[in-house]
């Protein structure tokens, strides 16, 4: 710029007394206008005009309307305001920083300055200021700006949040991401604290403290804390806040960091702290560092009723942990861990501790996971199981004293499952059934192989009997594997489980001796239990007795035996129970037709005999044919009522000298059958002896 040019501009500026200061202006090349607001004149000097590009001839006479039009369009509306904002109070300082556009097309960041020097009517009629250009400086703000609205655009979708700081005190927030202003009502505007005041009071003066002693000392390293501030709700969330510093040419220039909402980890952290608290037992992470350390980084406080240690005396060293184990448990307890590390199987334990002078027995469970660093960490509970250990031993000696009892009374109890065949004996069966505990594995099979070929049958239906009424009753022999033979009585019930499982229940005893006493009686008995005449044992005894006084007195002695006809059929037709009183009625109508001194029996099942003493053959055959129509006389009714009848088949015998009584059995039995073999209901004669 050359000198006569400067001064022709410098006559421009009005206010003699500015001269000189103007001048320096001008010499120190600061970029200066002044506008006649009456006649819209600016008038501007050199530098004003070289910061665009121009020299002040090309541009000069400046109007409003010509300057407004260098100026950037975005700028023009906050220009405006700035203006007015000077109308509206004289004392306001007017500046004002905008964009105008230079000769070469590029964008020059100015920033103006001015006041009022000429008023008419208290009206300013003429302003003048100068013009700063700047855009060094705001080429970096709107590349914080930009570089902001993009991270902005990235912060808006997490939960993080992000800000700068002003790395010395009062650290005013320079920036901030929406989602923090949305979130916690923070904005740039506010006052210069507002953002600690946000912090809980309880948190306030160690994070601030913290902060300040951070941003101040030389340290490089990020600050990372948990703390509570309060949300725009009221609501204080917690966050966690990391602080990073930022160094341009090793100067600290600003603190950036991110703020995020934790609120929900940290209440997941509570819920686990409240669960490990109510947890049945001790909680646990176990470690076996790479050297060799045991320790438990973690333990709820549990850890003091298992073992009697605070969690945080055993976080670095268990020690305190081993040596509280039951001295004769420690072995075991140790190899079982080294087990687990070694197969890293789970670890599953039960020993016994020695807390505060008192043993108690715990039962531990773990899962070991081997971690990046070589450490193996083992993931577990311990509980207390004293009052199950001690019930479990009441159980025991309760289950020995039932088996005591029951090894006294004889008397076992069994369980079936009658769909897999599974059988649960107690001990007394084992040795009532001739079995080895512990070699036999009961089952259904295995019982059913030791019933009597004989009374299977009977057992079956008793079964069977079971399904349908709930109970199975049942007496029946069984064959030991050394071939001996026992009399049980089976008692049982039978029940389905929901899930349709079906299950007999019940004792077995054995009853042998009580069989054998039984049958002993029966045989020290004479009289048949369901006809009431005499039986077999008594038959013998009091034949003998006629046959030897026939004997003495030479007299002959028949015998006549007879047999029901086609009796199974009776039983098939009309039912056991018919049958019986069949019989009973037989021996009651034959009884009626015999003389008090003859012997009559039932000698089987449906097989009677007549002893005659003092008769031949031939009225002994009379005798037979007396009793045949008798029987055949009597009238049954079945169960509609319909009568029916019977018949029987006779064998007559006499007996030849000392003819055994056997022999004499033997012949009218052959008799017998010679008649059911020509057509039943009828008397056959025996051949002689
Ligand atoms: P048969 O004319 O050839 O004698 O024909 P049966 O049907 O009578 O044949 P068998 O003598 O072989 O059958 C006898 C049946 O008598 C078999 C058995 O079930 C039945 N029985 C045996 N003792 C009793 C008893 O005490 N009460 C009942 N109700 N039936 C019996
Ligand atoms: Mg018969
Ligand atoms: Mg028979």
């Amino acid at each position: 710029m050359n000198s006569s040019k400067q001064q022709a501009h410098l006559g421009h500026f009005q206010k003699a007394n500015t001269a000189h200061i103007l001048n320096i202006l001008e010499h120190a090349q600061v970029a200066m206008w002044e506008w006649d607001m009456e006649r819209d004149l600016n008038y501007i000097n050199d530098m004003w005009a070289n910061m665009i590009g121009y020299t002040a001839d090309e541009l000069n006479p400046v109007t409003f309307a010509t300057f407004n039009a260098l100026i950037h369009e975005d700028d023009r509306g906050l220009l405006a305001d700035a203006l007015a904002a000077k109308h509206a109070d004289i004392a306001h300082e007017f500046v004002a920083v905008f964009r105008m556009q230079h000769k070469s097309g590029d964008w020059v960041w100015i920033k103006a300055r001015g006041d009022f020097i000429e008023f008419e009517d208290n009206k300013p009629t003429r302003m003048a200021g100068i013009h700063l250009e700047v855009s060094e400086l705001m080429g970096r703000v709107e590349l914080e700006r930009v570089l902001y609205e993009k991270l902005d655009g990235l912060m808006q979708g997490t939960q993080v949040a992000f800000y700068s700081i002003a790395p010395t005190p009062p650290f005013r927030l320079n920036y901030i991401s929406p989602n923090l202003i949305s979130e916690y009502g923070l904005s740039l505007d506010s006052n210069e604290e507002s953002w600690q005041e946000l912090l809980h009071p309880n948190d306030r003066d160690y994070v601030l403290a913290e902060f300040a002693s951070w941003a101040k000392s030389s340290q490089s390293n990020d600050l990372s804390r948990t703390f509570r501030i309060r949300d725009v709700n009221g609501v204080y969330q917690w966050v966690e806040d990391r602080c990073h510093k930022s160094f341009e040419n090793g100067v600290l220039a600003q603190i950036v960091g991110t703020a995020q909402n934790v609120q929900e980890f940290v209440e997941k952290d509570k819920l686990l702290d409240r669960i490990a608290d109510v947890a049945p037992g001790m909680l646990y992470k176990f470690e076996r560092t790479v050297d060799g350390v045991f320790r438990f980084p973690f333990a709820n406080k549990r850890i003091v009723d298992i073992y009697g240690a605070q969690p945080n005396e055993v976080t670095e060293d268990a020690s305190f942990v081993f040596a509280r184990i039951h001295p004769e448990d420690l072995a075991f307890v140790s190899e079982s861990i080294n087990y687990s590390a070694e197969h890293l199987t789970d670890w599953d334990c039960e020993y016994r501790v020695v807390n505060n002078g008192e043993t108690i027995w715990v039962r531990g469970h773990s899962t070991p996971e081997r971690e990046p660093d070589g450490t193996l960490a083992w993931y577990g509970l311990i509980m207390d199981v004293t009052a199950a250990k001690n019930i479990e031993k009441q159980l025991r000696e309760y289950q020995q004293q039932l088996e005591r009892v029951q090894e006294i009374a004889r008397l076992g109890h069994w369980r079936a499952n009658l769909q897999t065949g599974d059988l649960y004996w107690s001990d007394i069966i084992y040795e009532i059934f001739g079995f080895d505990k512990e070699t036999t594995i009961p089952s259904v099979t295995l019982f059913s192989s030791c019933i009597h070929p004989e009374d299977v049958e009977s057992v079956r239906e008793s079964e069977r009997i079971a399904v349908e009424t709930g109970v199975h009753d049942v007496e029946h022999r069984i064959i030991r594997p050394d071939g001996s033979i026992r009399w049980v009585h089976e008692l049982a019930d039978f029940s389905r489980t929901e899930d349709k499982g079906e299950y007999l229940t019940g004792t077995v005893r054995d009853i042998t001796d009580r069989k054998e006493l039984e049958l002993e009686l029966r045989q020290l008995s004479t009289t048949d239990s369901l006809t009431k005449i005499d039986n077999r044992r008594s038959f013998f005894m009091k034949s003998d007795a006629t046959i030897n006084g026939c004997r003495r007195r030479n007299e002959p002695v028949s015998l006549v035996a007879f047999d029901v006809d086609h009796f199974k059929s009776v039983n098939d037709t009309h039912g056991h129970a018919k049958g019986d009183e069949v019989l009973y009625k037989v021996a009651q109508a034959v009884k009626e037709s015999l003389r008090a001194m003859d012997v009559f029996a039932r000698t089987g099942g449906e097989e009677f005999a007549v002893l005659l003493g003092n008769t031949s053959a031939e009225p002994a055959l009379l005798v037979a044919e007396k009793l045949r129509s008798a029987i055949a006389a009597l009238e049954f009714k079945d169960a509609e009522n319909n009568t029916f009848h019977v018949t029987a088949s006779f064998g007559v015998a006499q007996q030849d000298e000392n003819e055994p009584l056997d022999d004499l059995i033997n012949r009218s039995d052959k008799a017998m059958y010679h008649a059911k073999q020509h057509g039943r209901n009828r008397a056959s004669l025996a051949a002689p002896h």
